[in-house]
């Protein structure tokens, strides 16, 4: 049963309306831009620079498993769809990197800025 008083009082102060119902429990939401932890997990993105504090450990964790998934990847044939893909990729890494700097989060910029330099080099 969806229990409105306790979805108000966990959702983080006027964020109620962007809350998804499955995702209440045990799910870490940025109080500035309503991202859930799981969306990020998800998708990778991020909504604003807050979310880098928010999600901190998340974030690092998922910099480092991208970091080693590439490592497997990287010794095969570039083709159009991976130089496109790493582009992409490079753009969202830099727009990350911006953000962990402008938050203060400078062990997160140090990681991002060595996938940066690793993903150029492989372009
Ligand atoms: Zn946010």
């Amino acid at each position: 049963m969806f229990d409105f008083y306790k979805s108000l009082s966990d959702a983080n102060q006027g964020n109620f309306w962007n809350v998804k119902p499955d995702k209440m429990e045990a799910d870490l939401v940025c109080p500035k831009c309503s991202t859930h932890e799981s969306d990020f997990l998800e998708t990778g993105y991020l909504g604003c620079p807050y979310c880098y504090k928010v999600f901190a450990t998340s974030v690092v964790k998922y910099a480092q498993d991208i970091h080693g998934k590439r490592e497997h990847v990287g010794k095969m044939p570039l083709n159009q769809f991976n130089r496109k893909n790493k582009s992409l990729q490079l753009q969202q890494l830099l727009k990350q990197k911006e953000e962990a700097i402008a938050s203060e989060n400078f062990e997160l910029a140090a990681i991002l800025k060595e996938k940066i330099e690793k993903l150029m080099g492989e372009m």
